[in-house]
């Protein structure tokens, strides 16, 4: 394998930018080594080789034209979640009813990160319509975990999260409504982050539940992640949710971080997620890694915060309700897949059969689910229920960080667990989100940091640390500490650590 596949995104930025390797000899070997892993993994859904060396070979040209690089990230690659839009190419949300569909704009995400010179490579594999924890959603089938190839990255941002692991990609950014972000992180070993609401804008992020759904990065390290964060983030007029303050000093807080003090800095292990259901060798990796925080000079408290055991059937009504809305828009008509236009059908007809072949079972589910927990009669009982869980979730979050300056939990109670394992039981699949949840409900930000590998199935485990809405930067200290002790007693970064995928030949 090239070793160039290797390096983080900053030690990429920094050789390019002072002109000791180009942009275009970089993204080549990113392409070279997905040519060679992706037919295993499946984690690119398009890619795009002449857009990507175009871009990077205008870096090049502008660099040694004398230009300052335009960002950190200038000439870095990156996969794109296919849930955001791209002129130059297709974006289809994992699902059949996009197939082929070009959009006719740029996502904010996207046209940032072409102005800060990122390489973007191609569109990865998602759930349908970003529903599901596993990948196992898309109609263009699963991606594989890296560490495993018979195991699920989890979901709904598997792609973006093996590609990453894989070393396809340095970054990548996903969507984050329920976890989609945080839990592939933590079962592929990789950074995961959802910034706080409206942190990132919304706008060309095709909706699925619109008051939860947040985009973030996915990387390696904890400083990728924040010098990412720092090129997608910020305020956008065009996202009417977007937060019209400056980003959160995140690459600053990830540098402070490394130097490895929490002196004075106050953790909050959430008493709520260990227990029943919860692997043994997940907790016993968190447990290790809150001793860390402690060794690191962290003041380690319990907190209980009792309404987040109703975070999960509360999202199962809100995201499904604001689903069964947004993707009203999917009708035969306006977009992508028309099904039965022959001119002897009414409209109605061509709508009804376009969507009944356009959506797979997953998707269909939620819209029932939510239309249903819509409906005259059973609003105030269901959806109206669910909002009021939602305002104590968000007063439990208020009281512990009067006592806390972050929160801290397993992200996911289980590894990846095998593919095949839970389709038949949505009910298992929805638990893997059981500790994301929470920070997605009261819109404050969360991230997913690797904390080793579970001594019972030698597979990742991720940590998770939650802090205020706009206080991200704080999530990102702990984490950039956490990282610099758990590599200190691993001896390496855990990322280095995965299977290389040629040598098992798969
Ligand atoms: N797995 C959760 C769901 O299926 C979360 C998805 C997401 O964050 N997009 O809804």
């Amino acid at each position: 394998m090239t070793r160039l596949t290797r390096w983080s995104a900053a030690e990429l930025a920094a050789r390019i930018h002072a002109q000791d390797i180009t942009a275009v000899d970089v993204a080549r070997a990113h392409l070279d080594r997905i040519a060679a892993v992706d037919p295993a993994l499946h984690a690119f859904l398009h890619l795009d080789g002449e857009v990507a060396l175009a871009a990077a070979a205008a870096v090049d040209d502008g660099l040694r034209r004398g230009n300052p690089p335009a960002s950190p990230l200038a000439g870095v690659p990156l996969a794109l979640k296919d849930v955001f839009t791209t002129v130059d190419m297709p974006t289809t949300c994992g699902s059949r009813m996009l197939q082929g569909w070009q959009p006719p704009y740029d996502a904010t995400v996207t046209r940032r990160l072409r102005e800060a010179g990122v390489v973007i490579v191609g569109k990865t594999n998602m759930d349908e319509f970003a529903m599901g924890s596993s990948t196992e959603n898309s109609a263009y089938g699963p991606t594989r975990n890296p560490w495993d190839l018979d195991r699920v990255p989890g979901g709904s941002g598997g792609g973006s999260a093996a590609a990453v692991a894989a070393f396809e990609v340095p970054l990548a950014v996903g969507t984050d409504t329920g976890g989609s972000i945080r839990q592939p992180s933590a079962v592929t070993g990789t950074v995961g982050v959802k910034p706080t609401y409206g942190g990132v804008s919304r706008y060309g992020l095709v909706a699925f539940s619109s008051s939860l759904d947040q985009g973030g990065p996915v990387a390696r390290t904890v400083l990728d992640a924040a010098l990412l964060h720092e090129v997608i983030g910020g305020y956008d007029p065009l996202d009417s949710t977007s937060i019209d303050a400056p980003v959160p000093p995140v690459v600053q807080a990830a540098r402070a971080g490394a130097a490895g003090d929490l002196t004075g800095v106050r953790v909050g292990v959430v008493t709520q997620f260990s227990g029943d259901g919860y692997q043994p060798g997940v907790l016993r990796a968190f447990e290790v890694a809150v001793s860390r925080l402690r060794e690191l000079g962290a003041e380690i408290v319990e907190v209980s915060c009792p309404s987040f055991n109703h975070a999960l059937p509360a999202y199962y009504l809100i995201a499904p309700s604001e689903c069964s809305s947004n993707l009203a828009r999917f009708d035969g008509m306006r977009y992508g897949l028309r099904v039965g236009d022959d001119g002897s059908r009414s409209a109605e007809e061509v709508m009804s059969l376009t969507r009944e072949a356009g959506f797979g079972p997953e998707v269909k589910r939620r819209i029932m689910l939510g239309t249903y927990a819509l409906s005259a009669g059973y609003y105030d009982a269901y959806y109206g229920q669910a909002q009021k869980v939602r305002t104590l979730i968000l007063r439990d979050f208020a009281a512990a960080f009067e006592r806390v300056d972050v929160l801290v939990s397993p992200t996911t109670p289980t590894t990846a667990f095998r593919i095949g394992e839970r389709v038949d039981d949505p009910l298992a699949m929805y638990l893997s989100d059981l500790c994301t949840i929470p920070a997605n409900l009261a819109g404050n930000a969360a991230l997913s940091v690797p904390a080793g590998l579970s001594d019972d199935d030698g597979l990742p485990v991720g940590l998770q640390v939650m802090a205020p809405a706009l206080a991200d930067d704080r999530a990102y200290r702990v984490a950039a500490a956490y990282e610099v002790a758990r590599d200190g007693a691993d001896g390496g970064p855990l990322a280095q650590r995965v299977p290389d995928l040629e040598v098992i030949g798969r």
